[in-house]
């Protein structure tokens, strides 16, 4: 048998028999290597479903958008309970936080993308997607108008209407300018595979430019000062990954400019990752030092032209400009659009981001739920509860809760307000009971209201919103599609703690975030990591772990395996500085 023959049967076999997909077997015929490796997803390969006709209509459940939430929610649902539809104007998945590494060429864009289609495709049961923008959420009449962004006649407007039982808004946040002159007409953004690309070509072209003939010395020092405004992870990753493409493949490169480029940090406050533990912002701001890129904090920016930044130095209050050839504008994010308009439909004009409670259902709008960027949870205050926990706690209706009737709740008060427990972790207390004890912090047999009230009251100042992150978004998609997959099971045997503000019990177990700690590469093949447990690690080993970690959190086997390779390619290459 031919090589061809080969190949192609094996094409067709693998054609016709998808559920043999679950082991894929790549033949590495170059250098004679086998590599077989087995795909993640649960169940392969069952495209669709056969309706039957005596069964109930299945709910349809709406999913608005294909990023971290989306994709997590998607990853889980089970599709043969529910109508599952999606609606994105990306019919892709981005691993965003490798998007400071496409920028200078490190991993390629199309290595950290996985067309959706292929995710759900994996999934048990079908689940429809459509490549549009959803324009409008009308709350009231639970349905969202979407828009085709395929530039096409046939389409004509490309609107359509899509009805939901249950709407999943999974539609993250938009790049935030605060409004400052400039900034949307003059800067680069980095929130998109397209804002990566369009920064490596715009780096390569300062540096082309900046070595043409009767280019003077002062444009010359221009277009190779890189600017970035914001010194959280994402400026700072940028920045380091910016000085490497640099010191490492540039520098050889256009060997005439090398010492006219500077890379400058902005940073308002006055360290830069000040979301990290102290000891990782010094250590990114010494290592930023030996490397020569300015940090310079306490600075505000005031307005940005083609060529010139301009900022306030926030202790003297002076404005001060500087030349540039390319600002990168990291600064935050802000509300998208069809957010802002649904938030005012519901009496939520006044937030960010659109508010949930504990089960990540939207306050004031009916069977919607908001996971990820564009939605904040509004954790319930135990202050505001307390006289309905005393009286559910007190049985015997005595006045007074003894210790065991406090046992008797305790487990449903940790569940339904966290915010108990990280107050009992901050006091050093192991017993829940520990809270009863008198000033002189001598046991209670008893408590009254008011005692009990002076101490639960204080947990309270615990309560802290989650960070926009995608291990946020991720988790919180994952928890909802457990709650869809459990829906009728917990009807019938609810695993929620009490209600104490009414009666029985809810129906699921609330959401509860896990922190696996955060990572910020510093370039030179260094990182910093902050671990769960207060653990801090820097230097080459902490990038190695960044590298395994990042390797393994990818969405797919092929993605995986690109990525890797991307990185192996540019130990022994070098980046690719071509401008295409
Ligand atoms: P997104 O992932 O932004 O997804 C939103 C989705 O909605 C997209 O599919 C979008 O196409 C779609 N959408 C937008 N508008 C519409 C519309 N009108 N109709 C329908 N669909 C729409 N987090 C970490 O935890 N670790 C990191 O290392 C990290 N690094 C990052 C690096 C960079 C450069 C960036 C930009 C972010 C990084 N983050 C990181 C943050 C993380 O990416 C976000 O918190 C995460 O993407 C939020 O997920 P999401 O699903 O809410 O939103």
């Amino acid at each position: 048998m031919t090589i061809l023959s080969f190949l192609s049967r094996a094409s067709r076999a693998y054609k016709e028999y998808p559920a043999y997909s679950k082991l894929l077997v790549l033949c590495t015929l170059s250098s004679g290597g086998l590599l077989a490796y087995s795909e993640s997803g649960p169940d392969t390969g069952t495209a669709g479903v056969e309706t039957d006709q005596k069964l109930p209509k299945k709910k349809r459940v709406l999913v608005l958008g294909t990023g971290w939430a989306g994709t997590s929610f998607l990853k889980h649902v089970d599709a043969t309970l529910y109508d599952v539809q999606v609606v994105s104007p990306r019919n892709y998945f981005a691993f965003t936080p490798l998007l400071p590494s496409v920028t200078c060429g490190t991993v390629e864009a199309r290595s950290i993308v996985e067309p959706i289609r292929n995710i759900v495709k994996k999934r048990r049961g079908e689940i429809q997607f459509w490549e549009a923008e959803c324009v409008k959420i009308d709350a009231a009449n639970k349905k969202v108008l979407c828009q085709s962004n395929i530039d096409n006649d046939l389409l004509q407007k490309g609107e359509f209407f899509l009805e939901y039982d249950y709407l999943v808004i999974a539609l993250g946040a938009q790049v935030n300018t605060f409004n400052t002159p400039g900034v949307a007409e003059n800067c680069h953004f980095l929130k998109e595979i397209e804002d990566a690309q369009k920064i490596r070509r715009s780096v390569i072209d300062c540096f082309e430019t900046a070595v043409l003939p009767g280019v003077s010395e002062d444009e010359r020092r221009r277009y190779l000062h890189f600017v970035i405004v914001g010194g959280g992870p994402t400026g700072v990753e940028f920045a380091a990954e910016l000085h490497d493409f640099f010191d490492e493949d540039l520098v050889k490169l256009y060997p005439t400019v090398k010492d006219l480029v500077k890379i400058t940090v902005i940073q308002s406050g006055d360290h830069i990752l000040n979301m990290f533990d102290g000891r990782i912002s010094s250590f990114a701001e010494q290592k930023f030092k030996r490397d020569g890129i300015e940090v310079q904090t306490g600075c505000r920016v005031v307005s940005v032209s083609d060529k010139e930044i301009k900022m306030k130095v926030k202790s003297k209050g002076e404005v001060s400009s500087m030349p540039h050839g390319l600002v990168v504008w990291s600064t935050g994010v802000g509300t998208r659009p069809v957010v802002r308009d649904l938030m005012e439909q519901i009496g939520q004009a006044n937030r960010h981001v659109l508010a949930t409670d504990e089960w990540l259902r939207v306050k004031g709008c009916e069977d919607a739920y908001a996971i990820g960027d564009c939605a904040t949870i509004d954790q319930r205050k135990i202050r505001e509860d307390i006289s309905s926990i005393f009286k559910a706690a007190d049985k015997n209706n005595s006045g007074t809760l003894t210790v065991q009737e406090l046992r008797d709740v305790i487990d449903d008060i940790r569940i339904r307000y966290p915010q108990v427990d990280l107050y009992l972790q901050s006091k050093h207390l192991i017993d829940v009971t520990d809270l009863l004890k008198d000033d002189q912090g001598n046991d209670r047999k008893e408590v009254d209201i008011e005692g009990f009230k002076l101490a639960l009251s204080h947990a309270d100042s615990q309560m802290k919103s989650l960070p926009a992150t995608a291990q946020v978004a991720a988790q919180q998609g994952a928890y909802l599609s457990r709650c869809f997959n459990r829906w009728q099971q917990c009807e019938e045997l609810p695993e929620g703690p009490r209600r104490f503000t009414g009666s029985g019990y809810h129906q699921f177990l609330p959401f509860r975030y896990k922190h696996f700690g955060q990572f910020a590469p510093l370039g030179g093949e260094q990182a910093a990591a902050e671990l769960p447990g207060d653990w801090v690690s820097v230097g080459h080993s902490t990038q190695w772990l960044w590298y395994s970690v990042y390797a393994s959190k990818q969405v797919s086997w092929r993605t995986r395996l690109l990525v890797v390779s991307d990185w192996t390619r540019r130990f022994i290459f070098g980046r690719d500085s071509s401008r295409i």
